[in-house]
């Protein structure tokens, strides 16, 4: 049996050992990837601590998957050997659940998650359920792909969900890993687009990625910088900050949208006199499917959104990973397979 070189964690706390395994066969609606590159996302935390229920271990992390078709099994039909493709966060659906049964597949009661429940693109090969492939444009180098399958799709599906259009205010909180990315999706989709970042620092780098308007928190206030501006139609909300958060709602058009995209934990204080009072929501989005993904991906390849990433060999893991842990990745962690 031919083998190949995985990163593997294999218990909750337990340090990324490089381990050989047999490359594994197809199942029949399973495709194979020869992994070129895979983004190391924060979420990667869940299994290296274990803090994801039920997580079975020993487990390759990874959900940030560029690559091309290795092998496919008897009933895929979509795939060919050969063909580029990423795989990100939603691994797979059950076809089952009242969810799918209406089409939802995104929010599937019995989802698999790439890396996660099944092992993921740390490693050289992998396999991916057929629904779970994004096809890939040629013209994006693998490794600038790999962290649009999870920061990418999350970033692009949030803001074209939200419910803005053409012209309109969208303010950007946090300008790091997703926030980097909302920034230049935002403005190639056509909406004013301002950043809100910490120091002054950060304006050049806001504005090279395409923002209209730079608002510095340290100087001032952006609540009522983007009040002053109209109010924000979208804000989307990439730092996992509940406070910084909550603060800016004021910030918020009437009829406009807090787009939650940052993990945090911490409750979101916010005054329901004025949700009810200007008719404003908060809401949340989590990635997508391989649908999802794979506009992301045309759209990023079209418009010229590109992550600016770090790169590690898969014999670096550890150091790529405490480089994100850091948060002082600029802006993402990427590990790159040897050809
Ligand atoms: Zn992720
Ligand atoms: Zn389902």
């Amino acid at each position: 049996m031919a083998r190949m070189k995985a990163a593997q964690i294999s218990k909750a706390g337990g340090d990324f050992e490089i381990v050989e395994r047999e490359i594994p066969q197809p199942g029949p609606r399973q495709v194979r990837i020869k992994v070129e590159a895979c983004g190391i996302c924060h979420s990667d935390v869940l299994v290296k601590e274990g803090a994801w229920p039920g997580l079975q271990y020993p487990r390759v992390p990874g959900h940030e998957v560029a690559g091309r078709v290795d092998a496919v099994g008897s009933a895929v039909t979509a795939w060919k050997p050969g063909q580029r493709v990423g795989v990100g966060w939603h691994g797979s659906h059950d076809f089952e659940c009242e969810a799918c049964r209406r089409g939802d597949f995104g929010v599937c009661a019995n989802g698999g998650i790439t890396g996660v429940t099944r092992d993921g693109g740390y490693a050289e090969y992998m396999l991916a359920e057929t629904e779970a492939v994004a096809a890939m444009p040629e013209e994006l180098p693998s490794d600038e792909a790999a962290p649009l399958l999870c920061a990418g799709i999350t970033v692009f599906n949030a803001l074209r969900n939200a419910g803005a259009r053409a012209g309109d205010l969208v303010a950007v909180l946090g300008i790091g890993g997703l926030g980097h990315l909302g920034v230049q999706y935002a403005q190639r989709m056509g909406f004013e687009t301002a950043a809100i970042g910490r120091g002054a620092d950060k304006q050049g780098l806001a504005k090279k990625l395409g923002a209209h308007h730079y608002l510095d928190a340290t100087a001032g206030n952006p609540s009522e910088q983007l009040k002053k501006m109209g109010g924000a139609q979208v804000i989307l909300a990439t730092a996992p900050d509940s406070k910084a958060m909550a603060a800016l709602m004021d910030g918020v058009k009437p009829g406009g949208k807090l787009m939650v995209i940052g993990a945090s934990a911490d409750p979101l204080q916010i005054n329901g006199v004025d949700l009810l009072l200007w008719r404003k929501a908060v809401q949340g989005w989590p990635s997508g499917t391989a649908m999802d993904s794979e506009d992301t991906l045309r759209f990023s390849a079209l418009s010229g959104v590109r992550p600016m990433i770090e790169k590690f060999p898969l014999s670096k893991v550890s150091e790529g990973y405490q480089q994100m842990l850091s948060g002082k990745a600029r802006f993402r962690a990427v590990l790159t397979m040897a050809a």
